[in-house]
């Protein structure tokens, strides 16, 4: 990273590691066969493969047959829903929640326009999911239930057992964006009553383009990529080998790591989180109320434009994001800050610091000595 660079927008992407970038270079210079050959060549390249899967089904508590390697959380998203509507064929219902990532609501959107009903349940003030609402809205005609764990712009967390539990009352599948959560707590889908999962290999330390799809055993889901048998038949194309073991090599890290990471990653946020909010009387932190990530603090600088404290944290050298950073660049608060009903003085002025177990405590102390005097000084040319 560029050393005089403080790094807090880990929820948009991570740095990968080290022994990622490592272990990747292998299957580009001398392991470059395809996998799906039968000589000896292609059998090793299947073999590094196999044991990236591996890893990753250890990462959640899986079995690596239900493991299917894609290109991104959003394909394992588009997969996830689009795949698994013809298990119950008869019903055109979907439940989710108004605080979802991009990549689900573009795909609740489309099958709106193929006449799907969708129901957004809405969520308190702290982020907390409507739980008697989104008791009612599952019914016998919901074809499949979709939520995230962890909310990408407020680290807010959701309660997998207890939202998947009514649907699972009647057998409805549920899949679970666990792309924000996953190697900063600990998920066993042997715990959860969900069939399918998303994961994304760029928000744990690994490379970008690829991602993973848990799909229960049993679970049929249709594949949307049609062509070749790779993947047991279930994504066609050519696998990103090099992504794959990188993927592989980020999960047996954010395994091993998974113990140290809240106690590091949260003393560190806790600590950015509390010093700004005491020498800044304009901040809000937003969602604070609720069980959170360790590593994300929304901040709301009341009155202030999010675009313009981003540039100047930009030029102090501090990366942040404007709430997810997907719709940076829009004016529009986010919908999430809109669907917790934060103040609209607050959410136009909303900043996500994300860190990781690669931030330091110099970061955040250089980033408290920066902060609050960029705040006054946009404060003080908002009031000329
Ligand atoms: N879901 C959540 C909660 C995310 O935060 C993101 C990325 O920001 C995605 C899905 C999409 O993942 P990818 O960038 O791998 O497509």
């Amino acid at each position: 990273m560029m050393s005089d660079l403080i790094y807090f927008d880990n929820n948009a992407t991570t740095q990968p590691l080290e022994e990622v970038v490592e272990a990747m270079q292998s299957p580009l210079r001398e392991g470059y066969a395809n996998p799906s050959s039968v000589h000896r060549f292609g059998q090793a390249v299947r073999y590094r493969v196999e044991c990236a899967r591996e890893q990753v089904a250890s990462l959640i508590g899986a079995s690596s047959k239900e493991i299917v390697f894609t290109s991104s959380g959003t394909e394992s998203i588009n997969c996830a829903i689009r795949g698994s509507l013809h298990l119950r064929p008869d019903c055109r219902n979907i439940v989710t929640t108004a605080v979802e990532h991009t990549a689900t609501i573009s795909v609740m959107e489309h099958l709106q326009s193929l006449g799907y009903t969708v129901d957004y349940v809405g969520v308190d003030r702290e982020g907390r999911i409507r739980e008697d609402e989104w008791q009612s809205k599952i019914t016998d005609k919901t074809a499949l239930v979709t939520f995230l764990h962890a909310n990408n712009e407020t680290g807010v967390l959701f309660d997998v057992e207890r939202m998947a539990g009514p649907a699972r009352e009647r057998g409805i599948p549920v899949h679970v964006d666990v792309v924000q959560s996953l190697g900063k707590v600990g998920i066993d889908v042997g715990r959860w009553p969900i069939q399918l999962l998303s994961l994304s290999a760029h928000k744990f330390h690994g490379p970008k383009g690829v991602g993973a799809l848990y799909v229960r055993r049993r679970v049929r889901v249709e594949r949307l990529l049609l062509g070749g048998g790779q993947e047991s038949g279930r994504r066609g194309g050519t696998e990103n080998v090099s992504g794959i073991v990188g993927m592989g090599v980020a999960a047996e890290a954010a395994l091993k790591a998974l113990a140290s990471h809240s106690a590091h990653v949260g003393a560190l946020r806790d600590r950015l989180e509390h010093g700004l909010l005491s020498r800044i009387s304009l901040a809000h932190v937003n969602g604070r109320g609720s069980e959170r990530l360790c590593n994300t603090t929304n901040i709301g600088f009341e009155g202030l434009g999010a675009e313009a404290v981003l540039m100047l944290l930009s030029e102090a050298g501090i990366c942040a994001s404007a709430g997810s950073a997907c719709s940076s660049g829009s004016l529009e608060p986010s919908h999430v800050l809109k669907a917790m009903g934060i103040d609209e003085r607050i959410a136009h002025g909303a900043i996500r610091f994300s860190l990781s177990g690669l931030s330091t405590e110099s970061e955040v102390d250089r980033a408290l000595e920066t902060i609050p005097g960029l705040i006054a000084k946009l404060s003080a040319l908002n009031c000329e």
